[in-house]
């Protein structure tokens, strides 16, 4: 049998394809010489298999979608105390442009609007690198999520460094105000080399999953970046990652989400896929017109809405009898499917309001698919006041969800 997923991704690019609204970008003039017919959706799943339709092999720059990634980097890197004293994490509502700082820090207001972003190039790294070495180390670190060697496209880096004047206001304010410590101009420069990353659609899929897969490329195997890390980048795209139209896109669509005026578009679903769609025309906000209508289809089209969330909890008990008896009485509670708090509170009340009486209690873990800390925390504590209340408690753990502690 065929796979149904590329024919659908045929279909969604089918029925954007005649939407000809927007622009191209033309404030850097390489960006306004592209092909505005370009069109390409991709899906690549936590464990790898890359789903595309249209043109998913050409090259464009990844341009402000370098951010969230360059943004962990720095996170990683220098941490997050250091990184969060130089840059705030609340929406800013204005263009991804704006030179406008918080009024009593002067940090920019996050990391995804440019003042936030050239600050976070400054601090990816060692403060010891040389700008060289800073924007080596951006590339290798955008290689590592993409899972292949990425390169910079020096035209595009030479025609927006030509016409940089914004973001060279932007970096002298901030070095007015002591965010940046740097020579403004040398680190814009290293900047825009971030936002000339030459990148195909597939790329940033593969860049998109590695964040679904809390920091893990599913193609290489390489922890990129730590779970935590990927949680604050997730959480900032989900809120600032549309610049000014974020509240929309939270609401309409509900993917943690960043754009580039190249007119990639990139999606993290987390635990589940990272979808890319490239398309240059641009609406008056810089996000890509039919990417925009792509998303908004996916989402609608798949569940794909981070709010919502099947309620797994209700399944997580798969049974709960009695066998045997005498001494051999045995109660069994059969657990499923993958347990966090709301499913462990199920078995916590399950296990209350059952009362066993039997002396014997046995918990079988053998189809439980993943057990998270807290869940983890919660059944140790059952089994424990169990325990200490007369029962005999044995654990069936075959895949050992729990670790080993509890089983002794
Ligand atoms: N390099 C572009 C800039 O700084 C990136 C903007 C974007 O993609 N939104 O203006």
């Amino acid at each position: 049998m065929k796979s149904i997923i590329p024919d659908y991704l045929d279909e969604a690019l089918a029925q954007v394809a005649s939407d000809a609204s927007g622009h191209l970008a033309d404030y850097i003039p390489e960006l306004a010489a592209a092909n505005p017919e370009r069109l390409a959706a991709v899906f690549a799943t936590t464990d790898g298999r890359l789903y595309g339709a249209g043109d998913v092999d050409t090259a464009f720059t990844i341009q402000s979608i370098s951010k969230p990634f360059a943004y962990a980097m720095a996170l990683d890197d220098a941490g997050f105390d250091a990184v969060l004293a130089k840059v705030g994490v609340e929406p800013s509502g204005e263009a991804f442009n704006e030179i406008s700082l918080e009024r009593d820090t002067g940090r920019p207001r996050n990391p995804m609007i440019n003042a936030g972003a050239i600050t976070v190039h400054a601090l990816v790294g060692s403060p010891q690198l040389t700008p060289a070495e800073r924007v080596a180390r951006v590339v290798d670190g955008l290689s590592a999520f993409a899972g292949r060697r990425l390169e910079v496209d020096e035209a595009t880096c030479v025609s927006e460094m030509q016409n940089a004047h914004r973001n060279l206001a932007i970096a002298h304010m901030l070095r007015s105000h002591g965010i940046l410590t740097e020579d403004p101009t040398v680190v814009v420069d290293g900047y825009i080399r971030q936002c000339s990353v030459q990148v195909t659609a597939r790329d940033l899929a593969m860049m998109a999953a590695t964040l679904a897969n809390g920091g893990v490329n599913p193609l290489t195997g390489d922890q990129v970046v730590g779970a935590r890390v990927v949680r604050q980048v997730l959480s900032v795209m989900a809120t600032c990652g549309m610049y000014d139209t974020a509240g929309d896109w939270a609401t309409q669509v509900g993917i943690p989400a960043k754009s580039g005026v190249a007119g990639g578009l990139i999606g993290a679903l987390p635990g589940q896929v990272g979808i890319a769609t490239f398309s240059p025309r641009l609406d008056p906000h810089g996000n890509s017109v039919r990417g925009i209508s792509l998303f908004e289809r996916f989402s609608s089209d798949m569940g794909m809405h981070v709010m919502e969330v099947p309620a797994t909890t209700r399944t997580v008990i798969r049974s709960n009898r009695a066998s045997g008896s005498g001494p051999d009485a045995t109660r069994v509670f059969e657990l499923q499917g993958g347990i966090r708090f709301a499913g462990a509170e199920r078995i916590v009340r399950e296990v209350v309001d059952t009362a066993p009486t039997e002396p014997r209690l046995a918990f079988d873990l053998a189809m439980v698919s993943s057990i998270d800390d807290v869940a983890r925390r919660m059944l140790r504590e059952v089994v424990y006041r169990l325990r200490s209340e007369g029962h005999h408690v044995e654990i069936a753990d075959p895949e050992s969800v729990m670790g080993d502690r509890v089983r002794a």
